[in-house]
């Protein structure tokens, strides 16, 4: 199984990047720091989820979701972000991310929200 993460924060980046590996140790991991960075990994290699951040420098989390959809690419992805207003989660899901994890993440959320991508049934 392979990972792919989108954060541009290095903080963000380091604690997602260490509960997974302490949640999935074998999961293999890829990071990126923004949108477009994440859509080449895509086109370029096969991974089995995206954890996406939503506010990026580049490309967004919205925007990296409807590039890869236009593309062809169905590979389920999970927005990870701070809910700033009320309706977020909303328009996060009507964009098309399959579910959310919200920041502060706490790991029991992380875990519940991606066992069933990373432990085979979804
Ligand atoms: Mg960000």
């Amino acid at each position: 199984m392979r990972i792919l993460i989108a954060e541009d924060e290095e903080y963000n980046q380091m604690v997602v990047q260490a509960m997974i590996e302490l949640l999935y140790p074998d999961i293999e991991i890829e990071m990126v720091s923004n949108g477009a960075e994440a859509l080449d990994r895509l086109k370029n290699g096969s991974y089995d989820l995206v954890l996406s951040d939503v506010d990026m420098p580049v490309m967004n989390g919205y925007d990296l979701l409807s590039e890869a959809k236009k593309i062809g690419i169905a590979i389920p992805m999970i927005c990870v972000t701070a809910f700033a207003i009320s309706g977020d989660k909303e328009k996060l899901l009507m964009h098309g991310f399959e579910r959310y994890i919200s920041k502060p993440i706490d790991m029991d959320d992380m875990k519940a929200v991606l066992d069933p991508y990373l432990l085979g049934e979804h």
